[in-house]
């Protein structure tokens, strides 16, 4: 239709097929899949093993530009490949997107359903509780806040002997350690299994964590934009005997619980990875972790629906899988190993899996290939990158745009050399992925003011860039039938000749793994790193943390770290404000300035809009 309606309008005139249809059509059985209604469903894990033996599909990554606040459309995209894949060149193909956190969709961004007719239906569900695995990773986070406030004040009132007799309380006379409580002697080097055979000095170091409050670095969280948790003071009720300290909220997505979720092979995988997590540090300076806490198991019982992807469908019935949605700068911003794993099995040898990087290819790709892959031990065959000729723009200098005012007319209007200029960052992002042998398809996503010349010059100095192809896609207006052209560009590139390669090796001192992706992704003269950072790099190589992959923490919004540098900066020193650890997701975090983890409501949210029609249970207002 022209024009375009709301993409809740869409969504809603599509009747989604039954989802154990669809499942039957991609081959599942039907003991392989848990509905929740009739448009989603629960892919269980066995489903891997069933398949072992079959081939793998074509892996394609969606990454972007670097991201203005126009907007680029990578879900759009995706989404329109694999309408185009599936229902137009009749090919295997799934997408892998990733599940939006409630913040934006109430918030500033709205959802991330993809658009127009280019979009995963129902996009209500989508965007909001789907399966629940949001609010899994919230329980399964709050219960290790919860356990370890009340664990120092536990240790701080009692003496060793009272800790050790809750601790290892005597059932029906007889007292026997759990398995997780054996594991932890283990660890401290106690090799007895009988509780009355500890010495007093082995009672006190079993039953002492000795959290130091001040170094508590696990943080409660909650899915909704709450500026005022962004600091808060705990245990303030008598009750608590005194044990105040300052603590914080993060939005649940930013949990490192939702980033295992993410790289987590199998419910075995998860379960180490949670139980490796550190939650502080003691008073003599050794990490704390779940295990230590003794919550893993736990932790495993909370998440072991949310482990298994959601499958849903796209408006042209085609699948989708939905699967954990980490931050992309603390966290590394892809969806899970095992939405793509099951996919590239699914799809089968001559089928093409589609899945997305968070923010600019500088970072999502980056640690898309640096962090995932070197999880997943899959190795991508094309990049697609994402452009719209307004977000160009803006990279050659055109003016910012504030929320709300009508857009400047250089958005509109056609100027060829804010274009030109605004390529430069095309072209850098370009090189970024061939630094990794992965050839490049680049995906110029046309609203509807872009004119003939400014789409030809793009798709011009893109082919002379070393992209194997450049095209026009218009699924956001004519769904699959818009992206035709771009599928038939991805299966081409997918047929060359691929020299996937890490850009460093994880055996690298962590300053030159950080100095590498400074220096040849963002084009860094150097890094710069504070007295906190290099004390923090120091502890990390006293733990033998050395060896993870870097995941930094920089803005999405420019190459450098200044978020107002558009286009490609040089000359500039990348400056390292600290270094902070998530032990269980498997990688290092340099922190590139201030980071949010709990962003906050605007004067108007998107909640403003979000309405339910009582009679016939209709939503509005959500994009
Ligand atoms: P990203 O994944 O890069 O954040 P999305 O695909 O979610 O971007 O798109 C962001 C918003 O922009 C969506 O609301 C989508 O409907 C809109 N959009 C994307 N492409 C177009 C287009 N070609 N024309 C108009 N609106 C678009």
């Amino acid at each position: 239709l022209s024009p375009v309606p709301s993409d809740i309008e869409i969504s809603r005139a599509q009747t989604p097929k039954p989802i154990d249809q669809l499942a039957q059509e991609i081959g599942l059985l039907p003991e392989e899949l848990e509905a929740y209604g009739r448009t989603k469903a629960k892919v269980r894990l066995s489903l891997l093993q069933r398949l072992k033996d079959q081939p793998n599909g074509k892996y394609v990554l969606v990454a972007g530009i670097t991201p203005t606040p126009l907007g680029e459309g990578k879900s759009t995209v995706t989404i329109g490949l694999v309408q185009a894949l599936s229902a137009h060149l009749r090919l295997n193909s799934f997408a892998c997107l990733r599940q939006p956190s409630q913040g934006p969709t109430f918030g500033v961004k709205g959802g991330a359903a993809g658009g127009g007719y280019a979009q995963v239906i129902p996009m209500e569900e989508f965007n909001l509780h789907l399966t629940g695995d949001i609010h899994a990773i919230t329980a399964a986070n709050n219960l290790v806040a919860a356990a370890v406030d009340a664990r120092i004040l536990h240790e701080a009132t009692q003496s060793d002997k009272a800790l050790y007799n809750r601790l290892v309380p005597s059932v029906n006379g007889v007292r026997r350690f759990s398995p997780i409580q054996l594991a932890r002697l283990q660890r401290l080097g106690i090799s007895k299994t009988d509780p009355s055979a500890l010495t007093p000095q082995e009672v006190n170091s079993f039953v002492r964590l000795d959290l130091d409050p001040e170094k508590v670095t696990w943080q409660r969280v909650v899915d909704t934009n709450d500026r005022f948790l962004r600091k808060i003071t705990i245990g303030q009720a008598n009750t608590e005997k005194g044990h105040i300290r300052q603590a914080q909220f993060d939005i649940a997505v930013a949990s490192e619980i939702m980033a295992i979720l993410a790289l987590a092979d199998g419910l075995a995988d998860m379960k180490t990875r949670l139980g490796r997590m550190v939650v502080g540090s003691s008073r003599n300076g050794n990490p704390v972790t779940a295990d230590d806490l003794g919550v893993t198991g736990a932790l495993a019982v909370l998440m072991k629906d949310a482990i298994k992807p959601t499958l849903m469908q796209t408006l042209e019935g085609t699948p989708v899988f939905v699967h954990a949605g980490p931050f992309a700068n603390i966290a590394h911003g892809s969806s899970s190993v095992l939405a793509d794993k099951l996919a590239l099995k699914l799809v089968g040898e001559d089928g093409y899996v589609v899945t997305e990087a968070g923010f600019g290819a500088d970072i999502g790709m980056e640690k898309f290939f640096n962090i995932k892959c070197r999880a997943s031990g899959l190795r991508p065959d094309v990049v697609v990158l994402v452009a719209t000729i307004r977000a160009l723009k803006m990279h050659g200098g055109g003016p910012n745009v504030t929320a709300g005012a009508p857009l400047p007319r250089e958005y509109i209007d056609e100027n060829l050399e804010l274009v030109e200029r605004g390529c430069s960052n095309l072209k850098k992002q370009i090189q970024i992925a061939h630094l990794f042998g992965v050839p490049v398809v680049v995906a110029l996503n046309v609203f509807k003011t872009d004119t003939q010349r400014e789409i030809d010059m793009v798709c011009r100095i893109a082919a002379s860039s070393g992209a194997s192809a450049a095209v026009p896609c218009h699924h956001w207006a004519r769904g699959g039938r818009g992206s035709v052209e771009l599928a038939h560009a991805v299966k081409e590139a997918a047929s060359q000749e691929n020299d996937f390669r890490f850009l460093y090796s994880l055996q690298m001192p962590i300053v030159e793994k950080i100095r590498t992706i400074a220096q040849k992704v963002y084009g860094a003269d150097d890094i710069q790193l504070s007295a906190e950072a290099q004390a923090k790099i120091d502890y990390y190589n006293q733990q033998g943390f050395d060896t993870l992959p870097i995941c930094m923490a920089k803005t999405h919004l420019s190459l450098s770290h200044m978020p107002d540098k558009k286009g490609v900066p040089t000359g500039f020193i990348l400056p390292i404000r600290d270094v902070r650890a998530s032990i269980g997701a498997g990688f290092i975090y340099p922190l590139v300035g201030a980071m949010s983890t709990m962003p906050g409501l605007p004067t108007r949210p998107c909640f403003y809009d979000i309405d339910l029609d009582p009679v016939t249970e209709e939503i509005t207002g959500l994009f």
